[in-house]
């Protein structure tokens, strides 16, 4: 019996071996791949490849070109970018002595003062470690914002708020209360608030109430700025109100830009009205002339 096991060892063994040798391999290759890829990133910013590409952000293209979890991307690009301001971090991570997850914990306090201590707490603790050593130092950090389901039509809401933004809510809970006569609660009183905004700044719900009147003044606006247009001209900028309403009606107040796909970017932030016919070439403030775009659009348009 003994006789017969010594075989299955020997074969054990070396298969062992090879399979831990490779799996060595391959952290290996992975590390450098995150590596490789941190480094290139630098380039795909500033050469503004995604732009090149008709992809409005880097993150897009890090997600939808590079098929990359969108884990990953933000990290990565959380990464290049303190590493613009702390060239350390970024070497670290390329000669593979920080990974990248780590390099992106460490973002919210790493300095180039501090970064020798940051870099070799990352480099030298596990990954819980550096987490709690990141949450002692920016509290706030340890709390990032997050909403997620907790039953059906429910969702825990959990943000890191400053001792003046609870005593704040305190009062408007209490100016809300006396006026209804009843107590109302923070999720309530948030939900009022939020609704009075949406409704006094939507541009969509702007255009609705000033489309019913007849006397719209001029707007001042965000529309193509000088540098993207070339030369100033002696016309007026300034597009019509009315006009400004019915692009915002008809675009939703959201980019109206189609790439080569047929999707819609549809950003509701950032947005400019971009003149299709431009306003030096003689380009007028016509509805039909105008289109709402984001910043990212915009650029690209004008590239
Ligand atoms: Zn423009
Ligand atoms: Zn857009």
């Amino acid at each position: 019996m003994s006789e017969s096991a010594e075989p299955v060892e020997t074969i054990r063994q070396p298969k062992f071996v090879i399979t831990h040798e490779r799996a060595m391999r391959a952290a290996s290759n992975y590390k450098k791949s995150q590596a490789e890829l941190l480094d290139v990133i630098f380039d795909v910013e500033d050469q503004q490849i995604y732009l090149q590409m008709q992809i409005k952000s880097l993150y897009q293209y890090c997600v939808e070109m590079l098929g990359l979890s969108e884990a990953t991307a933000y990290s990565l690009i959380a990464v290049m970018r303190k590493s613009r301001e702390v060239p350390a971090l970024k070497e670290s991570v390329v000669t593979g002595r920080v990974t990248l997850s780590k390099a992106r914990k460490i973002c919210s306090v790493i300095t180039v003062k501090n970064q020798k201590e940051w870099l070799d707490l990352a480099r030298v603790c596990s990954a819980r470690i550096v987490e709690r050593a990141v949450a002692m130092a920016n509290p706030r950090s340890a709390v990032p914002e997050s909403m997620k389901y907790v039953a059906e039509n429910t969702l825990e809401f959990k943000l890191a708020v400053s001792e003046e933004w609870s005593q704040l809510l305190a009062e408007v809970k209490d100016l809300m209360s006396q006026a209804e006569r009843r107590a109302v609660s923070s999720e309530e009183a948030l939900f009022t608030l939020l609704q009075k905004y949406k409704i006094k700044t939507d541009p969509v719900e702007k255009a609705k109430r000033a489309l019913t009147r007849k006397d719209s003044p001029l707007l001042p606006t965000t529309n193509c700025s000088r540098e993207q247009l070339g030369r100033e001209t002696k016309r007026t900028r300034n597009i019509p109100a009315r006009t400004l309403h019915l692009i915002n009606l008809r675009d939703q107040g959201r980019c109206s830009f189609v790439d080569r796909y047929g999707k819609r970017c549809g950003e509701k932030r950032w947005t400019d009205k971009h003149h299709i016919k431009p306003f030096s070439e003689g380009g007028d403030h016509s509805v039909e002339n105008l289109q709402t775009v984001c910043w990212a659009h915009h650029r690209m348009m004008h590239r």
